[in-house]
């Protein structure tokens, strides 16, 4: 197969594997610089002209599209989907997820176990808020914020209307959730392909932080999830839309809870921890879903 993988820096850990991984399977792998990419979206035949040729005689593309630049590169992965090439993910559903509240609405819509959650667009409305998420201590999360920055652990109701306030002020838009204490700092990352968790770790926070980002200092472990992790993080994915995904999930005294459905899952955690060869799984999966013009969505919706 020939396969794009859309990233912006080829050096990357998970854009290397994934080439690596791709040529040791046979495939040629054709990195793509996702804001070097333009196109003529109103031809009658869609293009994508990339240094100035136009990309031809792709089976599959691999987007691995960075928050900071969600909103250009859907609009390229869809113009792959335009011209029949075989996404891993589609445009719609990585839109999708990287919209925290939509994504949320989304699983508890459909029954996954979500911490309880609120939203709120007034300063007036405050308190009531924090209420609605049962008091103190809870956590603040700005919507835009990844590898844990933006979330604040607020452990009274004064410093959580303070918070609030302050973010509020600013014109950011947050979330306010209640803090799972029984998850002790840790959260479980599983790795979602199809229908199946073929990898997951265990993210311990270091003394004295409760994120357990591996980027804020968290270290990786092995560990076994359980079957209701397994089909939680699996139903997850299914309802966001995402064949391939990274399920993260806190294990709370009423069972897993969903925090967040990743598009672009980074590699090197999962696969220096499990020793799987998860960007081989990955290229197995296009090899066996990979059909032109097989989008589900063809970028609408
Ligand atoms: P980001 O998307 O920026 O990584 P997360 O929402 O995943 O932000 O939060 C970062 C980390 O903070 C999580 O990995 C988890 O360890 C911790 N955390 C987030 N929300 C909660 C919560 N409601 N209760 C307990 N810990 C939480």
């Amino acid at each position: 197969m020939k396969i794009a993988v859309l990233s912006r820096n080829p050096r990357l850990y998970s854009t290397r594997r994934l080439i690596e991984a791709g040529e040791q399977r046979g495939h040629e792998m054709v990195v793509i610089d996702t804001l070097r990419a333009y196109m003529n979206i109103a031809s009658h035949k869609p293009q994508i002209h990339y240094r100035g040729q136009a990309l031809e005689g792709f089976d599959a593309v691999i987007p691995r599209i960075g928050a900071s630049v969600t909103f250009y590169g859907c609009a390229v992965l869809r113009q792959f989907e335009m011209m029949g090439v075989f996404p891993l993910n589609e445009s719609v559903a990585i839109s999708r997820s990287r919209d925290k509240l939509r994504s949320l609405q989304l699983l508890s819509r459909k029954g996954v176990g979500l911490p309880v959650t609120g939203f709120a667009h007034s300063p007036d409305d405050i308190p009531d808020l924090i209420d609605m998420v049962n008091g103190a201590p809870l956590v603040i999360k700005l919507l835009e914020g990844t590898q844990g920055i933006g979330v604040v652990m607020c452990e009274t109701q004064q410093a959580a209307e303070s918070v609030i306030e302050a973010f509020m002020g600013l014109k950011q838009n947050i979330m306010v959730q209640e803090y799972i204490k029984e998850a002790g700092g840790a959260d479980i990352r599983c790795f979602v392909i199809g229908d199946k968790v073929i990898a997951a770790i265990k993210r311990q926070a270091k003394p004295g932080e409760f994120r357990s980002n591996l980027h804020r200092g968290g270290s990786a472990s092995l560990i076994k999830i359980t079957p209701e992790e397994r089909m939680t993080a699996v139903r997850a994915a299914n309802i966001m839309g995402l064949n391939v995904a990274g399920v993260d999930i806190l294990r709370s005294n009423h069972g897993p809870l969903v925090m967040e459905v990743n598009s672009s899952p980074g590699l090197e955690g999962i696969e220096t921890t499990t020793g799987k060869d998860v960007a081989g799984l990955v290229i197995q999966y296009l090899e066996k879903n990979g059909r032109p013009h097989l989008t589900r969505t063809r970028g609408r919706g």
